[in-house]
Parts: C-alpha cells; sequence; structure tokens
C-alpha cells in the first residue's frame, strides 16, 4: 500500500444525513471519503475504482446491504475489500448473517466515532497485513516455481551427463573388444601360431557381435537424431499385421529358446490388413523381445499375445522376468533412462530403445503401455489403430521381408546386447 496515499473509504447509506456525519468523522480523521445514496452508485464506482474499505447501511431501499455484500465477495476484483456493516438493528442474527455474507465488522447506529474509527483502522491494517502476506505468497510460489524449473535443468543435465558417460561405455566396450580381439589375431600371427578351427570361430563371433552392437548403437543415434529433426518419415503399406509379427517371433524363436527360456505366440484372429511401415514393426519387435530376453531369467516365459480389439490391434509381449519398480514404470520411455545402472550393465543398453520404440508406434497413431509387477515381470502392449490406405497402388504386401539377409542382420543387431551371434 502506497503510505504517502490517503486511503479511501467508501460510505454507503440512503439517509444523507447519515453519509455527511460518516463522512465528517472519516475525513476528520485523515481518511479520504466516496459517497453512495444508492446502491447503483456503489457498482457504478466499483467499476471504475477500488475503494480501501467499505461502510455499508443494510436496510437501503433498492437492495439490501446484506445482496450488495454478497455481490462485491463475489466479484474477484471486490472480493477482498473490507465490509463493516453499519446497522440499527444488530440483533444476534443479523451479526451473524453479516459475517456469513462475507463482512469483516459491523458498528451499530448510532456510532461513536471513536469506535467507528478504531475499527476502521484495524481492518484497514488487517487488510493491509493479508494484501502484504499474499504478495509474500505470490513470491514464494515464483520463487517455488524457478526453483522446481532449475531442479528440472539440473536433472536433465545429470540424464545427459549420465547418457554421454554411458554412451562412451557403449561405444568404448564393443570397440576394445574387436581390438583385442584383432591384437590377439595379429601376435598368433606374429608368432606363427596356426590358429585351430575353433579359435578362429571364436575371433570372428567376437568381432562380429561387436560390430552390431556399436551397430545397433549408431543405428538408434542416426534415428534420434533423425526423429528430432522430423526426418524420420514412415513407409506406410497395406499389411496383415498377424503374419508380421508371427514371423518376426518366429524368427528369433531360436535365440530365445538357445537361451533356455520358453516362447509362446498366440493370436485371436488370423489376418488383420492394416497400414504400417513392416521396418517399424520389425524395429518394435525385436526391441520390447531383446528387452524381455535381457530381464528374463533362464527357464522362464516370454508371450506374444494378439487381440482384435475393433477399431484396433493389440500386441502383446509379456514376460515373466525381474519386472519394472512402480516408481519407474513413467520413465523407462524416456530416452537415456535406465532402471537400474547396475543391473542394466550385466546386460548392456543405452536406454534409448524403448524412446525409439515409442516414438515408432506414435507415428503409426497407436500407442504403447507397460504393466509390470516388481520381481513378478513386464507387460508391454501395442495398440495399433486399424486403418488401411484406401488407393488402388496400395495393394496388400504379403513379403515383408524380401531382402532376408538384411532382415538376419537386423536381429542380430537388436539382439546385440544378449546374444552370441553364430
Ligand atoms: P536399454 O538399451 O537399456 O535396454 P531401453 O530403452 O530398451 O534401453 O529400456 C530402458 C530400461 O527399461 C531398461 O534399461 C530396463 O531397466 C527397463 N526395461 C525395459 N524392458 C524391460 C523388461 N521387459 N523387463 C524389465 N525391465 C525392462
Amino acid at each position: 500500500m502506497d503510505s504517502h496515499r490517503k486511503l479511501k473509504i467508501l460510505i454507503v447509506d440512503d439517509s444523507l444525513l447519515n453519509l455527511r456525519i460518516i463522512a465528517a468523522a472519516i475525513e476528520r480523521n485523515g481518511y479520504e471519503t466516496v459517497l453512495a445514496s444508492r446502491v447503483d452508485q456503489v457498482f457504478q464506482y466499483i467499476s471504475k475504482e477500488t475503494p480501501d474499505l467499505i461502510l455499508l447501511d443494510v436496510i437501503m431501499p433498492q437492495m439490501n446491504g446484506y445482496e450488495v455484500c454478497k455481490l462485491l465477495k463475489n466479484d474477484n476484483k471486490t472480493k477482498d475489500i473490507p465490509i463493516i456493516f453499519i446497522t440499527t438493528q444488530a440483533g444476534i442474527s443479523d451479526i451473524a448473517k453479516g459475517f456469513e455474507v462475507g463482512a469483516v465488522d459491523y458498528i451499530n447506529k448510532p456510532f461513536h466515532e471513536l469506535e467507528l474509527i478504531s475499527r476502521v483502522k484495524n481492518h484497514l491494517q488487517l487488510k493491509e497485513l493479508h494484501d502484504q502476506l499474499r504478495k509474500s505468497n505470490e513470491e514464494l510460489q515464483k520463487t517455488n516455481t524457478e526453483l522446481i524449473k532449475a531442479n528440472e535443468t539440473i536433472q536433465y543435465n545429470k540424464i545427459q551427463q549420465e547418457f554421454f558417460t554411458n554412451l562412451s561405455h557403449e561405444l568404448k566396450t564393443p570397440l576394445n573388444l574387436i581390438f583385442s580381439t584383432v591384437q590377439l589375431m595379429e601376435s598368433n600371427m606374429k608368432n606363427k601360431l596356426i590358429l585351430s578351427n575353433e579359435q578362429a570361430k571364436r575371433y570372428g563371433k567376437s568381432l562380429k557381435q561387436n560390430s552390431y552392437r556399436m551397430l545397433r548403437l549408431v543405428n538408434n543415434l542416426i534415428d534420434i537424431t533423425k526423429m528430432d529433426s522430423g526426418y524420420f518419415q514412415l513407409n506406410l503399406q497395406n499389411y496383415n499385421i498377424v503374419s508380421i509379427v508371427e514371423d518376426i517371433t518366429l524368427s528369433v524363436a531360436n535365440y530365445i529358446e538357445n537361451h533356455h527360456i520358453n516362447l509362446i505366440f498366440d493370436t485371436t484372429v488370423e489376418e488383420k490388413i492394416i497400414a504400417v511401415d513392416a521396418d517399424a514393426i520389425e524395429r518394435i519387435m525385436l526391441n520390447l523381445l531383446s528387452n524381455a530376453v535381457k530381464f528374463t531369467k533362464q527357464g522362464n516365459l516370454i508371450i506374444i499375445k494378439i487381440y482384435d480389439l475393433g477399431e484396433s490391434i493389440a500386441i502383446s509381449v509379456k514376460d515373466t522376468g525381474i519386472g519394472i519398480p512402480r516408481d519407474k514404470l513413467r520413465v523407462i520411455f524416456d530416452r537415456f533412462r535406465q532402471v537400474d545402472k547396475t543391473l542394466t550393465r550385466n546386460h548392456e543398453g543405452s536406454g534409448i530403445g524403448l524412446s525409439i520404440v515409442k516414438a515408432l508406434v506414435e507415428m503409426h497413431n497407436g500407442e504403447i503401455t507397460v504393466k509390470s509387477e516388481y520381481g513378478t515381470g513386464s507387460e508391454f502392449i501395442i495398440k495399433l489403430p486399424v486403418r488401411v490406405l484406401e488407393k488402388e497402388d496400395h495393394e496388400i504386401q504379403t513379403d515383408h521381408y524380401s531382402d532376408k539377409d538384411s532382415y538376419i542382420a537386423s536381429i542380430s543387431v537388436e539382439f546385440s546386447d544378449i546374444y552370441s551371434i553364430s
């Protein structure tokens, strides 16, 4: 409140004599007054200016003081102005009614000047304190929002920092392994040692698997960059989604079963033609399947199920693996996020896979959700809308992996975190 400004009191009373008496007392004590003998004058004035306090008569011809008070309290602009009733009929129920409609006090007519001024002064002071408190509260809230933002930036920087540390580990580990295998081969050659078939196979395997691992990471990084710059385009064609998913599952069945994990494929529908990008679906499925293997112990189970939901097709990838803690469920689709560093270190991974899966599903106008119980297992469910490309040149594609070699290579790439490639 501006300390040099004279505080303004609006006095409302239908008796001009009363108005004058009250105004004289108020002005004598250093306040400015505005007088209203009719209710319409009150609202006219209020629409332009805001008084610091209102002294309000109860009985008036147009509208009684309680009604006026109610209207003022319901308006955001005027709800905080303290209102004191000036009344001749201050029975208990009148006083209670006054407080109920939002008044801060009441004064009986005829009034004593000293009492009137003390009450006015008190409520003006209270109002000032209230305003100060609200202001500090607003400032506190602003600071709080800024702090939350700063904290989010710190968190994001921390995640990025972790990602780069992780990324360099991810890139260096396979590279070091490739390097040391080559060094070993060189030293064997130098010493004219002849490699046994078994040794040569082992070296070749290591070189291949680690190259695939690097390729996977590089592919993921390139795709993320493409997605961020809006450069990633889907090649939509009409396919039988059931056979795509079934073929992908079958193609990794050996890998999975060699790992002593049981794999079940089940579907409630034999054929459903929808427009998808077959490579993207392959990428999504291989990613989810490789995660299912990574986080599932030997002897456990992975179930792939397809449900026809009419408007959409649901594909579920369920495992009986380690599961995901409830508080981590919402972050696993975020880029660079891994649930447990120590745990994921036993397997490899950079925390990009699921963020790419989510982006690819959403590019199909679909959605991905996860249900998981820590220690029991996880289920990832993808829902893809059932829509087809209508044009003639969009006939149904039957062969979604015309280039078999590159298909096998993608499996090897996506599973490179887990498997020795044979
Ligand atoms: P990563 O390359 O680390 O596997 P993802 O983005 O594919 O990255 O997965 C992110 C994290 O989500 C994983 O590190 C793991 O902690 C958790 N996660 C994903 N799938 C599963 C699953 N089937 N079971 C348990 N945890 C999982």
